[in-house]
């Protein structure tokens, strides 16, 4: 798993304007929903790129490699949630000090920045995740987990096992079921694959991706080689993964 680490006053500035077309001057208040829809095209592709510059191109929780156009914006605490569970998400600095609770952000102080920006528009409290519908931000929906993206110890303690399951004693992150099948054979492959290469330019393109999968997955099973070879073959796919190779390459021995 890889820590984030956030361009918060970039992040920031991008957030205020997007809060001040909030603001009313007649009614001297902030109206209507201050919410995530309030984001237009321009402050999307804003945050979009900046995402992929925190974090490396890769999704915040599988790593796969992602664009702006591959790209879902994740909410860390969740967008619907009571005061109650918002504050068990108040133990990492960087929301702490960037978000409170959307219910409760003050909306007849017109102060830009503000002090602290209400959640569903917290720079601190978005990331970018993949598009999966199996994993990560979308089969997470408002499910609880750890905001171990910004917790040295959290993320020290999730290991990778040479079966591709992910391990941690630490943090919570079943909602994100990062131990379904696919993610899974995925890993497994990147632990044979960095046994049998030393570099991945040896593997830059798919034919000599293929060739090097064709040879390991001969003792993985059927599930493997449907998935990975012949006509079919999804081998693509295995390389937006690639982050695991340096991984299983400290970690294999
Ligand atoms: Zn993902």
């Amino acid at each position: 798993m890889q820590r984030i680490n956030k361009n918060t006053p970039t992040g920031n500035q991008i957030i205020d304007v997007v809060l001040n077309s909030a603001w009313s001057q007649d009614e001297q208040r902030y109206e209507g929903k201050i919410y995530y829809g309030l984001l237009n095209d321009v402050s999307r592709i804003q945050l979009k790129n900046l995402f992929l510059v925190e974090q490396n191109s890769k999704c915040c929780y599988c790593l796969k490699d992602i664009t702006a156009d591959d790209m879902s914006i994740e909410h860390i605490i969740p967008q619907n949630i009571s005061t109650e569970d918002f504050n068990t998400y108040l133990v990492v600095p960087e929301l702490t000090e960037n978000v409170v609770h959307k219910n409760t952000f003050d909306r007849n102080t017109h102060n830009i920045p503000p002090q602290r920006y209400p959640h569903d528009l917290g720079y601190n409290n978005l990331i970018a995740s993949c598009k999966s519908s199996t994993h990560c931000n979308n089969k997470r929906g408002n499910a609880p987990i750890s905001p171990f993206i910004y917790d040295d110890e959290m993320i020290q303690s999730i290991s990778y096992e040479p079966t591709g399951s992910v391990f941690t004693t630490l943090a919570e992150l079943d909602a994100l079921k990062l131990n379904n099948d696919f993610l899974k054979m995925i890993r497994r492959l990147w632990h044979l694959i960095a046994d049998k290469i030393e570099s991945l330019e040896e593997i830059i393109n798919a034919n000599a991706l293929q060739n090097v999968v064709d040879e390991i997955i001969v003792n993985e099973g059927e599930k493997y080689i449907e998935t990975f070879s012949g006509e079919s073959s999804k081998v693509a796919v295995i390389f937006q993964y690639k982050w695991f190779f340096n991984y299983y390459r400290q970690n294999n021995n």
